[in-house]
């Protein structure tokens, strides 16, 4: 990993677990926990101006000295803190591994484009849908992740930016596409969307943030219900259920036409286009008959195609497609009038697709221990 920014331990080792984890609450929450500590209910407000600000108690300098002790003591502003760090040489794109308190850790991705700073959020450690393509569901799920743990992802996000002297310190834009199935943890997941919606929090619009999901039907109907237009992102990998069988188990649950119609839904509903991805894989669903099919079942659909070249995982035995594939994919969706991107490959020096550098940390932790004993 030669060239790389590598740093372990920056920031303190993770908290009990045991503590109440304030970033979970909105401002109302917060001033009525305070009221419950017979704090007055203003000190809620100003709780979590400083911790959407990145600030933890010591630094919170219009709170009573002995409260900021007690809070000390009781809670935890944030529970996520960095474990280790790498910086791509290629795009400056940062790959986090995110220590969670109970001493398990998930990833997160800041990558840099020309409309700002976008981080990759995790909703679960592990997954269970099972994917055969992804990393992140090799050991199934461990456990959902809170709205505060989402929420100190993006903390930890923007004090990186403003410890590296960004001129602009803030995630913009943000990606629920890191480990775990966002539908699958429905109401932290909703919960995060609302604090990032509160005026005096971190500041990111829902129109700057997209949902991925495998299409969970059902929770994809009630999504659409929540007053929370984000962007939905639907991961389909296929023109048809054969081929989604043997890619994604969810598939055997919900049928493509299923899944299809829980878009239009969702689009009906909130005005926005959905935007499906595809990740392109050799022998499987990649050839210029599998686009033809895909232009076909999308036909009437106000939506986005996002192509994605497969990042092979070595323990999954699928295969990447070459340029010529991807291209000769992309262009015959483009003479069938569907609008299609493919995706940017960012930090490839850095392990950047999801679950490879929690395996690859966790792997060599295993290593190293045995081979300390
Ligand atoms: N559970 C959500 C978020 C997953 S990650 C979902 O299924 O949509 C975001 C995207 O990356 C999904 O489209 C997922 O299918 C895709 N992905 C996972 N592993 C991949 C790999 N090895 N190569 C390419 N895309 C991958």
């Amino acid at each position: 990993m030669s060239g790389d920014t590598q740093v372990q331990n920056p920031t303190p080792a993770p908290p009990s677990p045991s503590k109440v984890c304030l970033a979970d609450m909105n401002p109302a929450e917060l001033s009525a926990w305070c009221k419950t500590r017979d704090w007055p209910a203003f000190r809620g407000r100003q709780l979590f101006q400083w911790i959407h600000r990145g600030e933890d108690f010591p630094g919170m300098r219009n709170l009573p000295a002995d409260m900021r002790a007690r809070l000390g003591e009781i809670a935890v502003a944030q529970p996520v803190h960095i474990r280790l760090k790498r910086v791509s040489q290629l795009d400056g794109t940062v790959k986090f591994l995110f220590a969670l308190a109970d001493g398990n850790c998930v990833e997160g991705v800041l990558m840099h484009y020309h409309h700002g700073h976008t981080l990759c959020v995790s909703t679960q450690v592990g997954c269970r849908m099972g994917c055969a393509f992804c990393a992140s569901t090799l050991e199934g799920c461990v456990r959902s992740l809170s709205a505060g743990e989402m929420l100190g992802q993006v903390l930890c996000a923007n004090r990186h930016l403003r410890e590296a002297g960004d001129p602009d310190p803030r995630v913009h834009n943000i990606v629920l596409m890191g480990s775990g199935e966002p539908l699958d943890n429905y109401d932290e997941t909703c919960r995060f969307l609302r604090l990032l919606r509160e005026e005096e929090g971190v500041c990111v619009g829902l129109r700057n943030v997209s949902l991925s999901t495998c299409g969970l039907v059902p929770q994809m109907r009630r999504f659409a219900g929540e007053d929370l237009p984000v962007t939905l992102s639907v991961s389909l990998h296929a023109p048809n259920d054969a081929i989604r069988r043997r890619l994604m188990p969810i598939a055997r649950v919900y049928p493509i036409e299923e899944v299809l119609d829980a878009s239009r839904f969702y689009v009906e509903k909130t005005g926005r286009r959905v935007i499906f991805e595809y990740a392109l894989t050799e022998g499987i669903n990649a050839s210029p008959r599998e686009a033809e099919e895909l232009a076909d079942r999308l036909r009437g659909l106000q939506c986005h195609v996002n192509l994605i070249p497969l990042n092979p995982v070595a323990e999954r035995g699928l295969q990447g497609v070459t340029e010529d594939t991807v291209r000769r994919f992309q262009q015959t969706l483009e003479r069938r009038h569907i609008s299609v991107t493919r995706r940017r490959e960012m930090g490839d020096d850095i392990e950047g697709a999801c679950g490879q550098l929690r395996r690859s940390t966790l792997g060599r932790e295993t290593k190293d221990m045995s081979e300390e004993r």
